[in-house]
Order: C-alpha cells, then structure tokens, then sequence
C-alpha cells in the first residue's frame, strides 16, 4: 500500500529560514572571518593588525549578523523550537561534539599555551590602542570575543523571543552590562591609569575582590580606588542580600553577570540538555554548596593570616588562592563551564559551581520574595517549561500540581514562561508567605 505524504505549508516547516541565501552566504563568511583569524595564529598578518581584524573580525561579525538576521522575516513571533532534538549541533550528536572540542581547545589554549595566541592578539590592536592606550593581550582577546559573541548572539535571543517583553529588556540588559561593565569601562580606566575593575563583579564570584592585599591596594589608591574598595563591601555584603530579598537572584544572574549573559545568548541553543534528574540536583547541590564553603575559608584565612602577619599561611598563601584560582577560575568556569555548553547545557557552572549562585540561591530560597506561580489548571502538562529550563528543574512537576516554584537554583530567566502555550507560569515578587512548597 502505497505511505500517504502528509504535506505541510511553506511557512510551518521553517525552510524558509534554513535554506535563506543571505543566511547561506552569511555562514560563508562567518567561516572566511574564523579562517582568516585562524591563519593570523602564523603570524601572517602581523605587519598589518587593521586588515588582520577587518578581515577576520569583521568579515566574521557581518556573517554572523546576516545569518541570524533572515530569522526575523522568517520566524514569525512566539514559541520557536521547532527541530530541536533532530539537530546535530543541539542535540549531543557530532557536529556538538565537535563544537565542544573546539571551545575547549580554546580555553586550554588560552590558559596554558597562550603563546600560541601571541599574532593572534594583533587583531585586536585597532580596538585596545584607543581604547585602553596600550596593545592587546591574549585577556584584551579573549574579553573583546566574549563581548562578541554575547552581542550577536544577543540579536538572535532578540530576535527569537521578540513575542516576550520580559525577554527582550533583559537580553539588551546582559548585552548592555557585557559591552559596557566588561569591556568598555574596566578598558577606560586603564587608560587613565586606574585600577581594572569590573563594577558588576562581586565577591565571591570575583574571589579575590575581597582578599586583604586587594582591598589594600584599593584603599591606598586614588579616590577612586578607594570608590571601588566601598562599592566592594556595600554590593557584596548590602546590595545584594537586598536586592535578591525583593527580586531573587535574577536580578544579578539573567540580568547583570557576564557568566549568565554568555549562557543566557551563546548558550541558548543547547539550554535543553541540562540534567533534569534527581541525581543531577543532588550532585549540583554539593558540588556548589561545597565551592561556596572552599570560597568562605579561603578568604577568612587569608584575613587571619594578614592580621596574624603571615603566621597562619605562611608562604603558602599566594599558593592558595593560586589553586583555588586555577582549579574553579580556570578549569570550572572557563574550561567545563563553557566548553561543555553542546553538551551539558548552558548553565553548567552557575548550576554546579558558581558561589555567588550559592549565596543568591539560599537568600532567593529562605528569604526572599521571588517565586514563579502555577496557574495549575492551564497546564496541559506540554513539558516545554521543563524542556527548556537551563537549571535542570523539572518546572512541569510544580505546574501539574499548581504549586509556586521556590528553587535556589532557579535563575529567573523566565524562559519557562515564554514557552508555556497557555500561560501557566508567572514571575513574581511577593509576600514570602504564600510560598508552598
Ligand atoms: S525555572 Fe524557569 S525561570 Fe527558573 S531557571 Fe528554569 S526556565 Fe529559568
Ligand atoms: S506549565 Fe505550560 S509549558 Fe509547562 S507543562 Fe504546563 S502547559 Fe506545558
């Protein structure tokens, strides 16, 4: 018996998109941008660092554009997630893996063999002269690529969650903090000869914000060093147990921190492969209840040790930050945290090792007046919530219920909300008592 083909209309089956020209000739020459700074790592563009980065920077920035870009005309408003599972680069099969290795090479590359990237950094020149008065280096590199990708790949979340209020004021808010508080101002304040100083970063996640020997520089520096020392202790220990109080911890994690704008733009595509299991929230919450308590210790024993002269540590001191440096700055956050991205998902070291989720989490848990409501008896039990849940949390199971959702780990990016089709799930900020779960 001969199989009926079901046919389906042009503008349902998303080829339009896919199959666009200008995305097509996009991916060229996003590829030509990636080859070209490739080559450069020979030192072939040494003598010429502006066509060096209009080339490889440039080409690659206006190829990535014209590829997200056909999405609008193409995809119209609302839930976008068609063919998600079936795609090799979402859905752990070979063209992640590969993808995975790549960023993974980069951040070993960029942490030990940084000599490797020594022409590379010349592409940036045009960009660091003006900017901070002096020549790039493989940091200059690497913020200015992370800025990069959260910007373009910002466009796309724009672009794709354009039906969602929420998700478009927020996404230009990651995008704003990245360029602005990551790039442009610490770059502005070397070039007046200031201290680098990132104002969005706090203790613990910046850990050694609060060391004794940083804060003392701070404080002997110039009037605005000693700014940054205060703005040091009043956000770390006063403005955010307050603000997470009154708005949980997206406040910090969906909205200000450079670690969630990357997982919340470049980390989007794969934010379905997050770990929904049991074990997974067991594991996560040792592992960054456990981070958190290495970050307390570490810092209270170099305070001891700075007020008892070096009678604690001794010269072990600088060896133990240097540990915990390479051990969660290195290899947790950089290399796991985003290397793993195709794989994992996207929040992987804000979900197992970050300790300023930690902190956020318990506040956002015990105290504070977030929680999603469940209008229960909408929901159709879809699994889309739960699905895309970059924190592995099993949204449907509190909506089926219609309970409030109250998790430590929840980062409020609210993209549970932008797919449920009936309007399940709601962010709020209310009285902590109407909590029940
Ligand atoms: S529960 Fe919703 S808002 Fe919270 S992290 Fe998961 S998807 Fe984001
Ligand atoms: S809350 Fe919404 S997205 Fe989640 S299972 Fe129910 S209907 Fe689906």
């Amino acid at each position: 018996m001969k199989a009926m083909q079901i046919q389906i209309p042009a503008e349902l089956r998303g080829h339009s998109y896919t199959e666009s020209p200008i995305r097509k000739i996009g991916l060229a020459l996003f590829g030509v941008g990636v080859l070209v700074f490739m080559i450069g790592a020979t030192g072939a563009f040494a003598s010429i660092p502006l066509l060096y980065s209009m080339l490889s920077l440039g080409v690659g920035t206006i190829g990535a554009l014209l590829a997200i870009l056909p999405g609008i005309g193409a995809r119209k408003p609302g839930i976008n997630h068609d063919g998600i599972m079936f795609s090799p680069w979402k859905n752990r099969r070979s063209v992640a893996w590969l993808l995975g290795i790549l960023i993974t090479a980069f951040y070993v590359t960029l942490y030990w063999f940084p000599s490797t990237l020594d022409h590379m950094v010349v592409a940036f020149d045009p960009l660091s002269w003006p900017l901070r008065g002096k020549a790039a280096d493989r940091w200059f590199l690497y913020g200015t690529l992370y800025t990069l990708a959260v910007l373009i790949m910002g466009v796309r979340m724009l672009i794709k969650y354009r039906h969602s209020r929420y998700q478009t004021i927020r996404t230009i808010s990651v995008m704003f903090f990245q360029l602005v508080f990551s790039l442009l101002i610490p770059g502005l304040l070397q070039l007046f000869n200031e201290p680098e100083f990132y104002f969005h970063y706090f203790w613990p996640l910046k850990y050694d914000y609060l060391f004794p020997s940083k804060l003392s520089s701070l404080f002997d520096g110039t009037h605005l060093a000693v700014f940054m020392g205060f703005w040091t202790l009043v956000m770390a220990f006063l403005a955010t147990p307050v603000l997470t109080y009154f708005y949980g911890k997206r406040w910090y994690c969906s909205w200000v921190c450079g670690c969630g704008a990357l997982a919340e733009t470049l980390g989007d595509p794969w934010r379905q492969l997050s770990d929904k299991s049991l074990t997974a929230w067991r594991i996560e919450r040792w592992m960054i209840h456990s981070v958190l308590v290495f970050a307390v210790v570490m810092t209270g024993l170099l305070w001891l040790n700075s007020a008892m002269e070096g009678a604690v540590l001794g010269g072990l001191s600088r060896g133990f930050s240097r540990t915990y440096g390479f051990a969660i700055g290195a290899m947790f956050s950089g290399v796991v945290g985003v290397g793993f991205y195709p794989l994992m998902g996207s929040r992987v070291w804000c979900r197992f090792g970050c300790p300023q989720a930690a902190i956020l989490g318990i506040i956002q848990r015990y105290f504070s007046r977030f929680r999603i409501t469940t209008n229960g008896e909408q929901c159709i039990s879809c699994g889309n919530c739960s699905t895309y849940c970059e924190m592995g949390i099993d949204v449907r199971a509190y909506a089926q219920r219609g309970a409030d959702i109250v998790r430590a780990s929840c980062v409020g990016c609210g993209v549970c909300s932008s797919v449920c089709p009936r309007g399940v799930l709601n962010l709020e900020n209310g009285p902590v008592d109407t909590r029940n779960i």
